[in-house]
């Protein structure tokens, strides 16, 4: 797929003809990955949702292409996770060398019985296009192409938010009871509102080629620190699909980027890498600097801020689109809830909570790994230095070299919407943490444990449970939900009668050692009423 190619058309939507605003209950700004996750998420539970996108193309050049197995679940409760890792290029084993010398090592899946790899290497464009199909099914989702949001006005009674949205037809107004703010990293909206995003600037730049050739690479992340074919700074390299490759260039804060930019300067250094034997085409040619920031609150009344436009990160740990589908999941279950009058306002606080909290994560992390590859100090490229030559010999070392921690699923071990333990557990999954998958039988055939788990609340059971008709259960045991290989009663630490919990998003938020239809109702009335 080319990137530049893909468009779509504008048409024009009855709303525009309203001599009043039409109200909506839910209005997405912003078809990236974190917009058109949310939107397909409340559209699928038969949520009618408006996402108003300023352009008419998927997203253009070369950004996010490392997918995690988190983001994949997610993915696959969607609908289209089967599509991303069929295109996707599937790894898990990172190879980092200081020089030339292998220094390290990871696998960052070494135990078998996952569903999903521990990431996909995938183009944004082809992640965006395939959530787009998946949206096109649903009759519930109005995506409105070349719809720019100009103006954003709280209505002066609080019950509503008006947009003015301009179009190649001039402009209209919404009403929408809720925005989800998706609008990318400059956020216009986030600016509408006077509002601001802060955190760190890394005085460093970094030349991104995306070059198109078939190369004897292993399908491993690579990463060199000072190697002799780019002295003095770091390279990263990736498969994509289609027979193209990411190769980054760390070039100093003192390259200048236009001129880092002309093919003269990008394509000897891609030989450098390749050797004079490899034929490559440029595909994609740009220049980056990044940023760690986020936005104090991501919730201001009934606008709620997701994706880059609530937090930033540097992509060593490829933690934006991932952290921003976590936002789209975590928030698109308490929308749904709350404007279906089944859960308090309140409940999408910890939207906010949650969300900020796992956005202070993926910011330290992410800063952890820049400072590493980038030092800024005389002390801290002292450390990094001395690091890098003892993990050549000495494998405590190698624990302490940072190419990027890459994203991990959050985990909400604090949220209020979480019941603690009062049974003990040695291990398992605690509240907040993501449900894991694990290998199932049913019926004779063989799946995986997440697709029965779906998308409300759910208590899944090793023991008997009496019907109950307001409890949705999944049964693990035979004739029911087999774990075939003991894998699924290993990882939730379970014995016959362990119940657990099971959010919309496929977080724990509670779990006992039996099944008790009197807890487990506290449990979710405390999950949908904070
Ligand atoms: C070089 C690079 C590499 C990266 N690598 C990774 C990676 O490997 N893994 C990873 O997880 N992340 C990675 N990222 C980050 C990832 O690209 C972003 O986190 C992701 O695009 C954020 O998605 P989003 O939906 O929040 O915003 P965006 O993708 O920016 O989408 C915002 C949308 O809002 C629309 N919009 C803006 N203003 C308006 C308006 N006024 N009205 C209507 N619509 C509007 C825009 O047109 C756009 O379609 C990388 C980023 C870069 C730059």
């Amino acid at each position: 797929m080319d990137a530049a190619v893909p468009s779509f058309a504008y048409v024009r939507s009855p709303d525009q003809d309203q001599a009043r605003p039409a109200r909506r209950p839910n209005v997405v700004v912003g078809a990236g990955p974190v917009g058109l996750s949310v939107a397909v998420d409340l559209a699928q539970s038969g949520q009618d949702v408006v996402v108003l996108d300023d352009d008419g193309a998927l997203a253009t050049g070369s950004r996010a292409i490392c997918f995690a197995q988190r983001t994949l679940d997610i993915f696959d409760r969607l609908g289209c996770g089967e599509r991303m890792v069929d295109k996707g290029v599937g790894w898990q084993v990172g190879q980092v060398f200081v020089q030339s010398d292998l220094a390290y090592r990871f696998d960052l899946q070494p135990e078998d019985g996952h569903h999903r790899p521990a990431f996909i290497n995938l183009q944004q464009y082809y992640v965006e296009a395939f959530l787009l199909d998946r949206g096109r099914a649903l009759p519930a989702l109005d995506l409105r192409w070349r719809n720019r949001v100009m103006a954003l006005a709280l209505a002066q009674d609080g019950d509503g938010v008006t947009l003015t949205i301009d179009t190649p037809d001039g402009e209209y107004a919404l009403l929408a009871d809720h925005v989800v703010a998706a609008d990318g990293a400059r956020s216009p909206i986030r600016t509408m509102m006077g509002l601001d995003s802060k955190g760190r600037v890394f005085r460093d730049r970094f030349l991104i080629a995306d070059v198109r050739m078939t190369a004897p690479f292993p399908n491993e992340r690579l990463f060199w620190f000072d190697p002799p074919f780019h002295p003095g700074q770091s390279v990263l390299l990736h498969k994509q699909p289609d027979d193209i490759w990411r190769i980054d260039f760390q070039l100093g804060w003192d390259a200048d980027p236009a001129l880092e930019r002309q093919p003269e300067r990008v394509l000897p250094r891609v030989r450098a890498l390749l050797g004079a034997d490899t034929p490559f085409t440029l595909e994609w040619v740009s220049v980056y600097t990044f940023a760690c920031q986020r936005m104090e609150r991501f919730r201001h009344g009934r606008v709620l801020f997701a994706g880059d436009a609530a937090h930033g990160v540097s992509p060593f740990g490829a933690r934006g689109a991932n952290g921003g589908v976590q936002d789209a999941e975590n928030l698109a279950w308490k929308l749904r809830l709350v404007v279906q009058g089944r859960a308090p306002d309140a409940l999408l606080d910890s939207y906010a909570a949650e969300r900020e909290f796992a956005a202070d994560e993926n910011i330290r992390q992410s800063t952890r790994s820049t400072d590493f590859i980038t030092p800024k100090s005389a002390v801290s490229r002292v450390f990094r230095d001395a690091v890098l030559e003892l993990a050549r010999s000495h494998p405590f070392a190698r624990r302490l070299v940072n190419s990027g921690r890459l994203s991990t699923p959050s985990m909400l071990a604090n949220s209020p919407l979480n019941t603690p333990d009062e049974d003990p557990f040695d291990g398992g999954l605690p509240p907040g943490a993501p449900c894991t998958d694990a290998p199932v039988r049913v019926a004779g055939r063989d799946g995986w444990f997440l697709a029965h788990v779906g998308g409300g609340f759910v208590a899944v059971t090793f023991g008997p449970a009496d019907a109950q008709d307001d409890i949705a259960v999944v049964q693990i045991g035979p004739g029911a939900v087999e774990d075939s290989t003991g894998l699924l009663a290993r990882r939730l630490d379970a014995q016959p009668g362990t119940t657990y919990l099971v959010r919309p998003d496929q977080h724990v938020c509670a779990r006992w050692r039996r099944f008790d239809p009197a807890r487990i109702r506290a449990a979710i009335a405390r999950a949908t009423s904070c």
